[in-house]
């Protein structure tokens, strides 16, 4: 009581009238400035939700547009529409990239786990899926430092320049893809040396530069469908349609796919000439066959031990290998000659697949 009493003590004396009316007057323009704040913080509100509202909007015309593939019609383009029709295209992209890699990723464990006539019949019944494999592919290639269709290249040329006959060197490529390799090969002009001859005596035709080059290949590409690639023959490449003893180089580029390897090896040795001629060379992700993909010396030894069996079986297969190159730090790429054996009928071999992982 007394604290209250003390209280009220110390309460400032009531304003004179004078300043009462100030202070009144103060009020009333206090209340109506709080008047115009609340209006305008009202207003600022109405103009938060409305962007709330349309950003809602934007947000479900950019699901729509992911969900359905589409874009909705738009009445005025404005910039705020540009922005949010660039903005869902790149959702869109995203999505439909992680769907492609999902596929992919779907159908290359497929391929490295069944037997090849399943995959066979497979891509024959639906050919899309071979569209649909090498979208995801394609991706993964770029990811690379290196792609081994590159190295093969490299090393196939060597070869043909190596071996100078004067025929064609015929290659035959398992499980080509796009046929990459034949599109590099085929695009090689040599100039004959008959027509070198004659081209030193027409120096004076300019006009006259490669009418007499021709290409040192001829390829055949194998893949389980040809996707309306006038350079593939669909098949499956447990059995091409090659007669035997007429291939030079036979070639496997991350092609080991199926759990039949052995069969593929067994037809690449069909098919290719027989002593000195023919050569096999195979490209491969080497943790298929090595615990670690760490070890990058270049030699010829067989490192661990799924290589190890590999290049057994490849000797019961009737196949050496002559050479072993693990400079590249994710593929190994081998060379094989005959060995003068038939190959074996009983000799199985399936790799570890190779998993790509979400990136
Ligand atoms: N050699 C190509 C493609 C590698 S992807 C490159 O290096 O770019 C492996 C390819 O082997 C795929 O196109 C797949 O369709 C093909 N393939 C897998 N099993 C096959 C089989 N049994 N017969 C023919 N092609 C096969």
């Amino acid at each position: 009581m007394r604290k209250l009493l003390a209280l009220q003590k110390k309460e400032p004396p009531p304003p004179p009238p004078q300043k009462k009316q100030q202070q009144q007057k103060s009020d009333e323009t206090k209340n109506q400035e709080n008047k115009n704040k609340n209006q305008h913080s009202n207003e600022n509100n109405k103009k938060k939700q409305q962007k709330h509202e349309n950003d809602k909007e934007d947000d479900s015309k950019q699901l729509l547009q992911t969900l359905s593939f589409s874009s909705l019609p738009s009445a005025a383009s404005s910039k705020k529409e540009k922005t949010s029709s660039s903005k869902s295209s790149a959702l869109r992209k995203a999505f439909m990239e992680r769907l492609a890699g999902s596929r992919f990723r779907e159908l290359n464990e497929e391929l490295y786990t069944t037997h090849s006539s399943t995959a066979y019949h497979k891509f024959t019944e639906q050919p899309e899926l071979f569209q649909q494999y090498h979208d995801g592919f394609k991706q993964q290639v770029l990811s690379w430092p290196t792609n081994p269709v590159d190295v093969m290249l490299r090393s196939i040329v060597a070869y043909q320049k190596q071996q100078q006959q004067k025929k064609k060197i015929i290659v035959a490529d398992f499980g080509c893809g796009e046929a990459k390799l034949a599109e590099k090969l085929l695009s090689i002009r040599e100039v004959s040396s008959s027509a070198k001859q004659k081209k030193k005596k027409k120096q004076h035709n300019k006009n006259d530069t490669d009418s007499s080059s021709y290409c040192p290949f001829e390829v055949h590409s194998f893949d389980l469908v040809s996707g309306g690639n006038p350079l593939i023959t669909p098949c499956d490449m447990s059995s091409v349609p090659l007669e035997t003893n007429t291939v030079d180089v036979a070639v496997f580029c991350l092609a080991l796919m199926g759990t039949n390897i052995d069969d593929f090896i067994r037809e690449a040795h069909r098919v290719l000439k027989k002593g000195n001629g023919g050569i096999l060379k195979i490209a491969e992700v080497r943790s298929r066959f090595e615990s670690t993909t760490t070890d990058s010396s270049a030699d010829n030894s067989s490192g661990s031990g799924g290589l190890d069996e590999f290049l057994q079986v490849m000797k019961t297969l009737g196949f050496d290998c002559t050479r072993m190159n693990r400079s590249n730090k994710m593929f190994l790429m081998m060379d094989f000659v005959k060995n003068g054996d038939e190959p074996s009928k009983q000799a199985r071999f399936t790799a570890k697949p190779c998993i790509y992982k979400r990136r």
